[in-house]
């Protein structure tokens, strides 16, 4: 206790009046998870703002053997950012645009810029950074890339480990690790910046990273369709991809997505008349002359056609594409309301999804009659955000959750798939990762750790059990 105390003092010495509180009013909203899930303590919020407060926080922590929470904008879905005792550390302060360079294609930011600001960044220099999520306004740069996160544009241009060119990182000694390169070939080794991405904050802590900048499309266009199964979905989405070589986002959304949703929000409706049982949701883009919005028709017209789809709508105005991504958007503050639950974040290889709506629906039905199932998201990568409701009516506390949690994760992972496929694992999916991640890899990343952190100081209940 003394000797925290002591840290304590040196590093509110070190911080400066504007770079620490231990005042629990001004750390309440960095103690609770947005949904109230996770609730948490800490004796210290450090907020640094620069790279070298960042090095002295972590080494005063380390000399005193104090554990760090790292947290940024505190949006992330497995409570890896709530502290529970730990020195919490908000990178929130370093929230600067260090470099655009527009010819480079690349562009260097700190670890607590916020999401929408590096976009408005890149389009300042006519420049795109493609990363898009719900969580945009107010998730940081160090949070999204130690959560690896996806969103909707990952079929394009891939996860944030794609987009990443460098990182800067401080080490949980204090040291750093100073890797903001801006190329895109560099094999001189391995390519170490990829171990702290998606590492959660069990490794370092990220204070800065060079990101990968496209073109920015000058056409884009957004579609609704409807689909009577997964598989014609599927086939819609092989056919959209080949034939126009501009989507962005395929977006799937099962009848009872769409109906909570509906039901719930204010201002939501339905696309279509003819209730099918899975809407879907195509943005594609392009970069000029493509007369993209006629290929997009064409590309629905034939797959009317082809009885894949029995209905389908190009939107004519921005706020027609609003309203679409609206619906989709609104799913999972909807489905909250619906009682007892569960909630996964499943991925299997695209050509086994119908089998896995067709079993998750089975084995919930099996463990629960009256289950009902909301699953949408990312279907262009696999990706399906699983919610088990119960039956209207039912007692909550007879809802089987943990057991449908388990026959679910089997059976997707008995597919090829992962539990966990944009989220991360954090503190909520940590006690079942031994039960899918392979030994050999599980050890590996034991050992990873053990060596980056031997006194286990960094983000010590994330992902990994001690
Ligand atoms: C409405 C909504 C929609 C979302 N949609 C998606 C989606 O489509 N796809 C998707 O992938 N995710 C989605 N997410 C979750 C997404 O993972 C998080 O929003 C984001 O990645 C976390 O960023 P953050 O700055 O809030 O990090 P936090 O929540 O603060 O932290 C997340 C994790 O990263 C660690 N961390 C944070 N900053 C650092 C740092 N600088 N260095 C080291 N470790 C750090 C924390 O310790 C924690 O373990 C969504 C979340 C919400 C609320």
């Amino acid at each position: 206790m003394n000797a925290s105390i002591g840290l304590y003092e040196r590093l509110a010495a070190r911080l400066g009046e504007r770079g620490w509180t231990a005042n629990p009013a001004d750390m309440a909203p960095h103690l609770t998870e947005w949904r109230g899930r996770y609730t948490g303590t800490t004796p210290f919020l450090a907020m640094p703002a620069t790279t070298a407060e960042v090095q002295d926080v972590v080494r005063l922590c380390a000399e005193a053997g104090a554990a760090i929470t790292p947290q940024g904008g505190n949006t992330g879905l497995v409570g890896g950012q709530i502290p529970d005792g730990e020195v919490l550390l908000s990178l929130k302060r370093m929230n600067r645009i260090r470099d655009v360079d527009a010819l480079n294609d690349a562009m260097t930011v700190e670890a607590g810029v916020v999401l929408e600001k590096a976009h408005d960044a890149a389009k300042a220099a006519e420049r795109m950074f493609p990363l898009s999520l719900g969580s945009q306004g107010s998730a940081t740069i160090g949070g999204l890339i130690s959560t690896n996160a996806g969103g909707v544009h990952v079929m394009r241009y891939g996860m944030m480990r794609d987009l990443v060119l460098g990182l800067e990182v401080v080490l949980p000694d204090g040291s750093l690790l100073p890797a903001l390169k801006a190329l895109r070939k560099d094999n001189t080794g391995y390519d170490l910046k990829q171990l702290f991405i998606g590492a959660e904050g069990t490794l370092g802590v990220v204070t800065a990273a060079t990101l990968k900048l496209f073109a920015r499309p000058t056409e884009h266009v957004a579609a609704v369709a409807g689909a009577m199964d997964v598989a014609a979905a599927l086939r819609l989405l092989h056919l959209a991809k080949a034939r126009t070589g501009a989507l962005s986002a395929f977006e799937l959304m099962n009848r009872t997505s769409v109906d909570v949703t509906v039901k719930h929000i204010d201002g939501v409706r339905d696309p279509f008349a003819m209730a099918p049982s899975y809407v879907v949701l195509m943005e594609f883009e392009a970069g000029g002359g493509a007369d993209l919005e006629h290929l997009v028709e064409a590309v629905l017209a034939d797959a009317l056609e082809e009885g894949l789809i029995i209905d389908a709508q190009v939107a004519r105005s921005e706020a027609q594409a609003k309203s679409y991504w609206r619906l989709r958007e609104t799913i999972p503050a909807a489905h909250r309301l619906e009682g007892a639950q569960v909630n996964m974040d499943i991925s299997v290889p695209v050509s086994a999804l119908p089998e896995y709506f067709a079993q998750a629906q089975a084995l919930s039905t099996a463990l629960h009659e009256g289950a009902r199932m909301v699953a949408f998201g990312h279907a262009g990568d696999g990706n399906i955000h699983t919610t088990i409701m119960q039956r209207p009516g039912a007692d909550p506390a007879s809802f089987p959750g943990e057991a449908i949690i388990e026959a679910v994760q089997r059976m997707a992972s008995g597919l090829g798939g992962s539990i966990s496929a944009e989220h991360g694992i954090g503190v909520s999916r940590r006690d079942e990762l031994p039960a899918y991640k392979d030994p050999v890899a599980l050890a590996l990343m034991k050992t990873v750790k053990a060596a980056l952190d031997p006194k286990r100081i960094m983000n010590p209940r994330a992902m990994l059990e001690a």
